[in-house]
């Protein structure tokens, strides 16, 4: 199959061709003929399937016919860096359409924004936030969208944006085109869902499996050890780019410190950055002038650098979802990704929650020297397909005492990122 079974127009298929794509991804054949028909649609689907493209093209050519200049579509996304790139993904498709496409959000000045939005654009990609600060003072018009999409829609929900999106939904037009996208679909999201979307067709794309692209493995560590695992790593990592998580901005910023003190090139992204800085830090990488890019969660949503051979849990995440998600940023578009985790006998839970979710289990890997304490509530459970065991001795904790552990560094968590 080609991207000429859609019938797309010619300056469509040119940005098409000029892009590389020869043939649609799974979840594109299933989407675009779905949307080109005007029908609603709930996509499951992780980043890394071609899922940008598969509501892009279809709402390019819907905005073929009709008045230019004139807002018509609206994507919202959870961030920056998610509108940044979808914009890119509007940018590189239809340039050869004339549609333009201006991105909101917040953290940057709202002047050029608004100067875009007076100078007239057909499609606007959106952090919730700024947006409705720029319906509040009137400055946009959403009165004639015809589209509306909701990409990531459990990260902005997640992020709190619930009712921001119900107020900006208020302000749409009832009849209209509605996109909802998720990696998950938590329960709060299928309520959206219901309420939002009329008779949508559901686009399933393996909800929260592992792309099959990725490996994925984990070492046993102490937290005091993890530094010289990582530095470990890093040297056996090859000629490919590393993108490490940690639970929290700070030490987000410390531990990119002291890689780069360690000689590796590496860069930090991280919440308490400016835009500006954020946005060179992503280049940097986008361009491979670093190898290492360490992140938290929010900072590294939408990052897709095609050349990521691997992804490395410092830090645990908080949900099985967002190691999915952190996973996904590897083993993109079928190149091969391995993603580590580096887990100390308090994660092991997780870990659990994770295989469960995925329906298979973390590789388990050791390294010479890394010695860890595990006690018996911890002791992984029976998983197949394991190929190497850490070294166990066993401590003893109580139940109570580990349920506190890990329910304040969930509250810490949200807080932090
Ligand atoms: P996404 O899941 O939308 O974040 O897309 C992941 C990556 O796949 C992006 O770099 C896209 O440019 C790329 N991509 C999307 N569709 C195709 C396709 N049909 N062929 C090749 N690459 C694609």
């Amino acid at each position: 199959m080609d991207f000429n079974t859609f019938s797309l127009h010619p300056q469509i298929n040119a940005g098409i061709s000029k892009a590389g794509y020869t043939s649609p991804t799974p979840i594109q054949k299933q989407t675009i003929p779905v949307i080109l028909n005007g029908k609603d649609v709930l996509g499951l689907a992780q980043t890394g399937t071609g899922k940008t493209a598969a509501f892009v093209l279809p709402i390019l050519q819907r905005l073929m016919k009709g008045p230019r200049g004139k807002l018509r579509a609206l994507i919202l996304a959870p961030t920056r860096e998610l509108t940044e790139q979808t914009h890119a993904a509007i940018t590189q498709l239809g340039r050869q359409t004339g549609l333009r496409s201006l991105t909101v959000y917040g953290g940057v000045s709202a002047q050029p924004q608004i100067r875009g939005l007076r100078n007239g654009v057909d499609i606007v990609v959106a952090c919730p936030g700024r947006l409705l600060d720029l319906l509040g003072q009137k400055v946009i018009d959403l009165r004639d969208i015809q589209v509306l999409v909701l990409d990531e829609a459990d990260q902005m929900f997640d992020m709190g944006f619930l009712p921001s999106i119900r107020r900006i939904i208020a302000a749409l037009p009832r009849k209209r085109q509605t996109l909802l996208f998720s990696a998950t679909m938590p329960k709060e999201i299928r309520s959206l869902a219901t309420e939002m979307l009329h008779d949508p067709i559901t686009v399933e794309i393996s909800i929260s499996q592992p792309l099959k692209s990725i490996r994925h493995a984990m070492y046993m560590v102490e937290q005091t050890g993890k530094r010289e695992m990582l530095l470990n790593l890093l040297d056996n990592s090859g000629s490919g780019q590393v993108l490490v998580f940690t639970r929290t901005k700070h030490r987000a910023k410390k531990l990119a410190y002291q890689l780069s003190k360690a000689g590796k090139s590496t860069t930090a992204l991280q919440g308490n950055m400016s835009q500006n800085q954020r946005q060179a830090a992503m280049e940097k990488f986008r361009k491979g002038r670093v190898k290492v890019l360490v992140a938290t969660d929010i900072a590294a949503r939408g990052i897709d650098v095609s050349k990521v051979s691997h992804v490395i849990n410092y830090d645990l995440p908080n949900t099985a979802e967002a190691y999915t998600h952190r996973t996904g940023r590897t083993g993109r578009m079928d190149r091969l990704g391995t993603a580590l985790s580096l887990v100390t006998p308090e994660d092991l839970k997780m870990v659990r929650t994770i295989e469960n979710n995925m329906g298979c289990t973390l590789e388990r890997r050791r390294m010479e020297g890394f010695e860890v304490e595990l006690n018996p509530a911890n002791r992984p459970a029976p998983v197949k397909n394991r190929i190497s065991r850490p070294k166990s001795n066993y401590r003893k904790t109580t139940p109570s005492n580990q349920r506190k552990t890990s329910n304040n560094r969930q509250r810490s968590y949200a807080k932090s990122r």
